[in-house]
């Protein structure tokens, strides 16, 4: 907190964030009511008997106070633990008996239904926020005082714990210290140029890294603004644009602006960077965005576990299909799965990651965290890509996702490329469902354009027959309207394979 208390705007008065701007219900919180909030906050947390280290499970919908809530949990020395409003009851109950915060801060009116889980996992405090400042939590702090000495905290004390997506399988509790967090914030502002007079368009969740420690570290290192919105609507966001500079969002956010039939060059003028992440975006997507906008998304990548990763860069090519280069202060290798060696230029394997960005574990996991830590400090990511010859890097998939067919290894992201080059296909999802013989076959889901001249299976199979080895072709293709995704626009490969486990059986 107190690096970035040092780079506030001398002028107090500046805006910190705009919530439901644009609408009757705007409000501006300064950055002089940030520091103020956030003692009282803290203050209050202490006076709750927060000790260093304790931790602040938080499940609310979307508001600039659990932004508060955040910087004064980590004023106060505490752990601040997001939590996907999404999550149900016996959700919640896993992940408060897991964390075991002294405080839980929840939504008005869930707090009621979930009392008795916080008393099972012996919650010393159940708090509510409401979306406009309302709530026993704000209530309760507006008596403390706005001076709150902060506690000083070591480069490897926890700011927060950080539940992973649950793309492939139960969600993880990364362990990020305030080394972890600082240092990728640091490296952050500076590689995409952020200034103080950047105007951040902010309509992603903040349970998650992306909206809330990439984006919102990234504007508090400068001073800068943001427009907050509840979500990503896309008339809101477009309406917002001639007041943005530069937008973080997950892929989905641009396939909608593509529909939008309001984005065009003159409407996105006054944006200097859109930044993509999260999830994979499709290379057609990025020359679909440039064509109609003159900006190339800019794509990185990163992990809840390690912060960002890689990036394409600032001044430079913005290679679509790929998320640039590591960051200064990241050190990416690709290994070969079974050896663990080091792979050369051009050949594809795990990556591996490590830097002062990288988490030291998983909450109370001490068995799956040396799994996925190396002795040498390097994480295994459980993602597969190479790097080129120019040295960005590429994603193909995850390890998990892979498909081993009759023996053979297939790349899903390698046959996907294929299908998505067949005129009318939108985009698809290529996965391994049980097969007696083969142990898995390729199984393709594929979404396609609405209108004419659509593709049927025999087509699909056809085009992939010619393009690729006979192992790697779809045994079977179904059509879909829409991908199964998550949040933060994840596409749920465990949810097709599960939809296709009898298929062949
Ligand atoms: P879980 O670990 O619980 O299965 P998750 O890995 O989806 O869930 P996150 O930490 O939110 O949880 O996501 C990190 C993953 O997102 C990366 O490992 C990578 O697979 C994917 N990812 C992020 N950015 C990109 C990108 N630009 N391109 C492709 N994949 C990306
Ligand atoms: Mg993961």
């Amino acid at each position: 907190f107190e690096l970035f208390r040092s780079r506030f705007p001398a002028e107090r008065s500046r805006p910190f964030a705009e919530t439901d701007p644009g609408t009757e219900g705007a409000r501006t919180v300064t950055y002089g009511d940030l520091e103020a909030l956030t003692g009282r906050y803290a203050n209050l947390l202490a006076d709750l008997g927060l000790k260093k280290g304790d931790r602040v499970a938080v499940q609310v919908e979307k508001s600039v106070e659990n932004i508060i809530l955040y910087l004064a949990t980590v004023r106060a020395g505490g752990v601040f633990l997001p939590l996907n409003p999404a999550y149900t009851k016996a959700e919640v109950e896993y992940f408060l008996t897991d964390a075991e915060p002294h405080v839980f801060v929840a939504r008005p009116e869930s707090a009621d239904g979930l009392r008795e889980v916080a008393d099972k996992a012996k919650v010393a405090h159940l708090l509510t926020l409401g979306t406009h400042g309302d709530g026993t939590l704000p209530e309760m702090a507006a008596g403390k005082g706005t001076d709150f000495a902060t506690v000083p905290a070591q480069a490897d004390d926890l700011a927060a714990i950080l539940y992973t997506s649950g793309t492939t399988g139960r969600s993880k509790g990364a362990m990020m210290s305030h080394r972890n967090l600082g240092s990728n914030a640091l490296t952050l502002h500076k590689y995409w140029g952020f200034r103080p007079d950047d105007v951040l368009l902010h309509a992603l969740p903040i349970f998650h890294t992306h909206g809330l420690f990439v984006a919102t570290n990234c504007v508090l290192l400068n001073g800068s603004s943001m427009l907050f919105l509840p979500k990503f609507d896309a008339d809101q966001v477009m309406g917002l644009l001639p007041r943005a500079t530069v937008m973080m969002g997950v892929p989905t956010f641009y396939t909608r602006l593509l529909a939008h039939p309001g984005l065009t060059r003159e409407a996105t003028a006054h944006m200097r960077l859109f930044i993509s992440g999260s999830a994979p975006l499709l290379a057609d997507t990025h020359r679909d965005f440039s064509a109609r906008t003159g900006h190339a998304i800019l794509e990185r990548y990163g992990m809840t576990e390690t912060g960002m990763l890689t990036s394409n860069p600032l001044d430079g090519d913005r290679i679509p299909g790929t998320v640039g280069f590591p960051l200064p202060e990241v050190s990416l290798r690709v290994v070969d799965p079974e050896t663990g060696t080091a792979l050369g230029t051009e050949e594809i394997g795990i990556i591996e990651v490590a830097g002062p960005n990288v988490f030291s574990g998983y909450w109370r996991m001490p068995e799956k965290t040396r799994q996925e830590i190396k002795p040498d400090g390097f994480f295994i990511t459980g993602d597969v890509g190479k790097v080129d010859g120019r040295g960005y890097v590429h994603i193909v998939g995850r390890a998990k996702d892979l498909i081993i067919s009759g023996g053979f290894n297939v790349y899903p992201k390698e046959v996907e490329t294929v299908i998505d080059g067949i005129p009318g296909v939108v985009e698809s999802a290529v996965v391994g469902v049980p097969h007696p013989d083969f142990g898995e076959a390729v199984t393709a889901v594929v979404l396609r354009k609405p209108g004419a001249a659509a593709p049927d299976e025999a087509a699909v199979i056809a085009v992939c027959k010619e393009q690729l080895a006979n192992f790697k072709v779809p045994k079977r293709v179904f059509f879909m309207d829409e991908l199964p995704r998550n949040a933060m626009g994840k596409v749920q490969k465990n949810l097709l394979r599960d939809a296709h486990k009898d298929l062949f059986t």
